[in-house]
């Protein structure tokens, strides 16, 4: 089969992370919109590999596992999705376990900054949108923000609030680049660096970057997400052509009202790219 011709989709959250949707539900809405592979990618989190795998079979579409790995790479967030990965492997699961640890510290310190700033109880607010306590990020004290008032809506808050270098911002030491790619590798997944348009890095930052990751056994990135510009899935072409990484696609989809990408719904990668999905179907 010629995997140009599949619509992937191989990023989407769900409850089990930030998302607002239920591994179901998701998988309903890339059954709408016609992928014919789809991955469940929460944050840190495998909790919902087993139903989204019984839902895509449920609705016809292939299934591959995934995660979003959170790291920090050179003192900032670098998210590593790993694909295919066996989700019962203990060195995976344990590896996430450790890193879902610092959050709850980290939401309550938001929730001072927060305060400090005039914003009451954001905290507890954001706990109200959060099915699994262990995720509370960043996502859910912006659900918050936008319902009680204080930024209309998710963008404004991260722009004023919770992006780096905003005050309430709380910066948090999440997983090696190498833990998380010998995570990956142990449970026999591959590892793709996601939307990379996304992280403030200088150019010789990135090249570095590039360069470990590929040294580490990294094989492809994010081309086509929902998190790139039009003008970045031709940048991030180059770079996967560059590199030698094979492509990947997704929607980074979290819900019906973030304003993003429903699944299956981007662009197809450029046809000389390789898919990472090529050796899955
Ligand atoms: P955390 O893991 O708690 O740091 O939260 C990160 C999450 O916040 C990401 O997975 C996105 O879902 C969301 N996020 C980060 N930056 C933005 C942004 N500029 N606009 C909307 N959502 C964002
Ligand atoms: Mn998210
Ligand atoms: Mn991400
Ligand atoms: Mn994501």
């Amino acid at each position: 089969m010629n995997p140009h011709s599949v619509n992937a989709d191989l990023h989407c959250h769900s409850t089990v992370s930030d998302g607002t949707l239920s591994p179901e539900e998701v998988a309903a809405l890339a059954k709408a919109g016609k992928v014919g592979l789809w991955a469940l990618t929460d944050h840190d989190e495998l909790g919902g590999q087993a139903r989204a795998a019984a839902a895509a079979q449920a609705q016809g579409m292939r299934y591959v596992s995934g995660v979003e790995i959170s790291v920090t790479w050179a003192n900032r967030t670098v998210h590593v999705v790993g694909l295919a990965v066996d989700p019962g492997h203990p060195i995976l699961v344990d590896g996430l376990a450790s890193i879902r640890t610092g959050r709850q510290a980290r939401a309550r310190t938001m929730g001072d900054k927060l305060a400090a700033l005039g914003i009451q109880g954001a905290y507890e607010g954001a706990l109200r949108f959060v099915s699994n306590p262990d995720l509370i990020s960043r996502t859910h004290f912006a659900r918050y923000l936008v319902e009680c008032g204080a930024a209309c809506s998710t963008q404004d808050v991260f722009k004023r609030f919770l992006a780096e270098g905003k005050p309430g911002y709380v910066a948090h030491r999440w997983a090696a680049l190498g833990d998380a790619m010998e995570w990956i590798r142990a449970s026999g997944g591959t590892a793709v660096i996601a939307h990379p348009g996304r992280y403030q890095y200088t150019d010789l930052e990135f090249s570095a970057l590039f360069d470990e990751f590929r040294a580490r056994g990294g094989e492809a990135i994010e081309v086509i997400t929902g998190s790139h510009t039009p003008d970045q899935f031709v940048e991030y072409a180059d770079v996967a052509r560059h590199y030698g990484f094979r492509a990947s696609r997704g929607s980074d989809f979290h819900g019906l009202d973030d304003g993003r990408h429903m699944p299956g719904t981007l662009p197809d990668l450029p046809t000389d790219l390789v898919p990472v999905w090529t050796d899955w179907l």
